[in-house]
């Protein structure tokens, strides 16, 4: 079973957030979790938190996506001494990679992952982690790329949820797990 937070680790990471205002564009209110990343012991209480809730999950890889899935993403999969495979955004991967498209706002973005990412592991189990769910369009078009891999999305996991634009609607296929909502 998984130890929740305590009121006081609660108030502790969530005092390292910092909203940051038209930020990258006007009416965008953009959590900003730098100061949490430089702040030792809150990204601690984070981290052994996410650790003590996937230890039992018998996972074989960590997927992070691009960019800020990556920090947490890596520190986790350390932790649990299991792979890390990074999500990324059109174009940036080297090797043979295989896509998925979603929705912005105007027009569409697209996520990979190389073709041989979950390869090694019979029906690998993986756990995908961002810093935030929003509307919830890059985190399915994540699912999406696990699953063409022919590997297991066991939960999708993010640090900050904003509830208000209702991304879990578009995951309903999957489980969810959120630290801190807003
Ligand atoms: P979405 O596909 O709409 O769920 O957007 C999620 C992605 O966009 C994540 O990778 C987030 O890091 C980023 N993102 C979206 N909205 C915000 C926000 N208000 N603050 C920080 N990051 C955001």
């Amino acid at each position: 079973m998984t130890k929740k937070l305590t009121s006081d680790e609660y108030s502790k990471i969530i005092s390292k957030l910092r909203d940051v205002q038209d930020f990258p564009k006007d009416g965008i209110v953009f959590k900003d979790i730098t100061p949490l990343l430089g702040s030792h012991e809150e990204l601690n209480i984070l981290m052994s938190h996410l650790v003590n809730r996937y230890s039992s999950y018998n996972l074989d890889f960590i997927a992070g996506i691009d960019a800020r899935g990556f920090i947490f993403g890596s520190i986790l999969a350390d932790r649990l001494g299991i792979g890390f495979v990074p999500i990324r955004k059109k174009g940036k991967l080297p090797y043979e990679s295989i896509s998925a498209k979603y929705e912005l706002e105007y027009g569409f973005d697209e996520v990979e992952v190389h073709t041989d990412a979950f390869i090694g592991r019979k029906d690998a189990r993986v756990l995908i982690i961002d810093d935030l769910i929003a509307t919830g369009g890059t985190a399915k078009a994540a699912c999406e790329l696990v699953e063409k891999s022919g590997a297991t999305c066991v939960e999708c996991c993010f640090i900050i949820e904003l509830e208000f634009l209702n991304g879990r609607e578009k995951l309903d296929k999957y489980n969810i797990y959120s630290v801190m909502k807003f």
